[in-house]
């Protein structure tokens, strides 16, 4: 990598000095997370014939019923539906919402607004008559999280109470995603999903766990909330889970959730998994090391742009709740550096140099670098953002912790090449 300079690969050194501590904890994380798969892969007996592949309606998948077993014991839940059928995380959102709510019921967001996605399918977005939740006379409520970006535990109470009996679903977002809050801890969701409860015990509550699995050393199933959904092409895949989603919980929410990715009665008992098992096996069990990874990846950039002068959130020495690295780059030419430098240091399209275009969903224009196996898989090193003050870039992913760092180097060269910052 000629192009990055001896004083970057010095910062970088200096940077891993000073995150010791930092990556020790990540790496411990990383052990236990990876004990508590192997102990499940291990009392469901895995074996080659796990990986054999079906066709047509897919009955008697013993793989892929064994990977439910494996998802729920690691998940802290009592039934998993993981399936390669679920296209993304929003599909697998989408199951999830109209496999529990009907017409009349009451959905609360207790953590903000949801994912930009979610917004049509909610039908707080989008042309009415789509077959949004709305369409179905399903009503969605807010509460918003307090000023330091905790629960508000007194508007939620409210909000349980004033929803009454007609309250189905109580929802929380982990990761902030792309909005300017801070990602929540399991230990917090847990307190919250008792508090809920206490108040409502027939509430379903559901959390999307997007870009959180296996930062922590448990998941939000395993301290009482209901369901927990999220992507196979972010933390959980591992990286080798080649599309797909999961979702995990009680026993009667997968049931219902089952009932509506495929039918009413045939539920999870059909999904042929035409020879995908083994990667997705192999993407649990690689997934708690990969996330260490881009958790030591998101640490350096942090570390390497904060000592350039950039603001970064969180800064290089927080313990993180997800994988999602800010930067403000602060200018238009900013971003499209950065991004060029990304892509310029990833295994896959390294000679492209991403643009800035239109892209549905976005008012602004919006510049993507994702130089990845996978298309779109943001597990792999990866950076967007939309061309908007001030200008936040955001970054995640690395497979490699190596190869994370020398996208991010190529990353900081471009921008003091491209003149735009300074090593102090
Ligand atoms: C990525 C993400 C989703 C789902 O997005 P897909 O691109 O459809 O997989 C939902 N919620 C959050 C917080 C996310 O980060």
């Amino acid at each position: 990598m000629a192009h990055i300079s001896p004083e970057l690969w010095a910062l970088a050194a200096e940077a891993e000095r000073d995150l010791q501590t930092v990556f020790q904890n990540i790496r411990e994380t990383s052990s236990r997370n990876t004990e508590r798969v192997l102990e499940a892969f291990a009392s469901n007996r895995v074996s080659e014939s796990s990986f054999n592949p079906t066709t047509g309606y897919g009955y008697n998948d013993a793989g892929r019923d064994r990977l439910d077993r494996i998802w729920a014991e690691v998940f802290g839940a009592e039934s998993a539906l993981v399936r390669m059928q679920l296209v993304n995380g929003t599909q697998a959102l989408t199951v999830g919402l109209f496999g529990l709510l009907r017409p009349g019921d009451i959905m609360l967001s207790v953590s903000g607004k949801p994912y930009d996605t979610l917004e049509e399918v909610i039908g707080i977005a989008g042309t009415p008559g789509d077959g949004s939740l709305r369409d179905f006379g399903v009503e969605y409520r807010q509460v918003e999280l307090s000023a330091d970006g905790s629960f508000d535990y007194p508007a939620v109470k409210q909000a349980v109470l004033d929803a009454g009996k007609r309250l189905k679903m109580v929802f929380v977002q982990r990761s902030k995603g792309y909005l300017d809050r801070r990602t929540l801890h399991v230990s917090e969701i847990g307190e919250m999903a008792a508090f809920v409860k206490s108040l409502n015990p027939n509430v379903f509550f559901t959390v999307d766990n997007c870009y959180g699995e296996f930062v922590e050393d448990r998941e939000p199933t395993a301290v009482g909330a209901d369901l927990c959904i999220g992507s196979l092409i972010k933390n959980p895949g591992g990286g080798m889970a080649e599309t797909g989603g999961y979702l995990a919980g009680t026993a009667e929410a997968i049931r219902l959730v089952s009932y509506r990715l495929t039918s009413v009665g045939t539920g999870a008992e059909v999904g042929a998994t035409l020879g995908q098992n083994r990667n997705m096996y192999k993407g649990l069990f690689y997934a708690p090391h990969t996330v260490s990874q881009a958790l030591m990846t998101a640490h350096l950039a942090a570390y390497v742009f904060g000592k350039m002068g950039f603001a970064v959130e969180p800064e290089w020495n927080v313990p993180r709740a997800d994988i999602i690295q800010a930067i403000r780059m602060g200018s238009p030419e900013g971003m499209i550096s950065f991004c060029k430098g990304l892509q310029s240091g990833s295994p896959v399209d390294a000679f492209v140099s991403p643009v800035p275009c239109p892209t549905p969903g976005y008012a602004d224009e919006v510049i993507m670098a994702a130089g990845t196996f996978v298309s779109g898989s943001s597990i792999e090193l990866s950076a967007d953002g939309p061309l908007r003050e001030p200008y936040l870039i955001y970054m995640q992913g690395g497979l490699t912790y190596e190869s994370g760092k020398i996208g991010i180097l190529s990353a900081a060269q471009a921008v003091l090449d491209d003149g735009l910052a300074r090593l102090r």
